[in-house]
């Protein structure tokens, strides 16, 4: 659930006053909220006495349960506290699944981010998948290839997209099997740009792999 919280607040100009700042965002309920932070309108205020407008740093916690993001998202100047607020973290989001009934539950772990810019990085990388995703599913159909499926949050972790192509290799293993389907996919439509850098990253990494926790299934 999205929520906001009266904060005091002080304006370079010496005013001090009361604004309400958001301090958790759930994508799934309020998904015009990841469009005010794209934009760089979240905890932004307007001072009263000298009209100044400005952005309010302050802990945020966003979650997308779609694309497996929870971010805990702190100021940067926290930086040098990191160690302690991911055990913090941790602690807090295990006590919260306690009491989460079982269909509410989720497997994915949160991250800590210090800033909306780091953030936004986060949630840009994965938009940017999505239209190579989109013509991935369509070209899946297409050419009759099957494509694996991974949990989005591991799959973010290890730099790779929630959909991979794979054709069967005789005698070939997963590594193959994928290349293969990027090879095929790429034959189709070489602008994936995307698709492209992770064919490069696999064909050099004679030992890449992709491990079992990571897949959710064929498509
Ligand atoms: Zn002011």
């Amino acid at each position: 659930m999205s929520s906001r919280n009266l904060e005091q607040i002080e304006c370079a100009c010496g005013e001090q006053f009361e604004a309400e700042l958001w301090t958790s965002i759930s994508v799934m309920e309020d998904p015009e909220l990841k469009e005010s932070l794209d934009a760089g309108e979240i905890n932004v205020v307007c001072c009263p006495a000298c009209s100044k407008i400005f952005y309010v740093e302050h802990f945020l916690l966003y979650h997308d349960s779609k694309n497996e993001l929870l971010a805990f998202v702190y100021p940067p100047s926290f930086v040098d506290q990191k160690k302690q607020l991911t055990q913090k973290m941790n602690t807090d989001i295990d006590n919260a699944l306690v009491g989460l009934d079982a269909d509410q539950k989720f497997s994915y772990r949160p991250i800590l981010v210090f800033g909306l810019d780091a953030l936004l990085e986060i949630i840009h990388a994965d938009d940017q998948w999505e239209d190579e995703l989109a013509i991935l599913e369509f070209l899946s159909e297409e050419l009759h290839f099957s494509v694996i499926s991974l949990h989005p949050a591991q799959a973010r972790r290890n730099d790779l997209p929630r959909l991979l192509p794979s054709v069967p290799v005789a005698g070939g293993n997963r590594r193959a099997s994928v290349l293969a389907g990027l090879e095929l996919l790429l034959g189709h439509n070489e602008l994936l740009s995307h698709f492209r850098a992770i064919r490069d990253r696999i064909i050099k990494h004679t030992d890449w792999t992709l491990s079992p926790e990571l897949i959710i299934g064929p498509l």
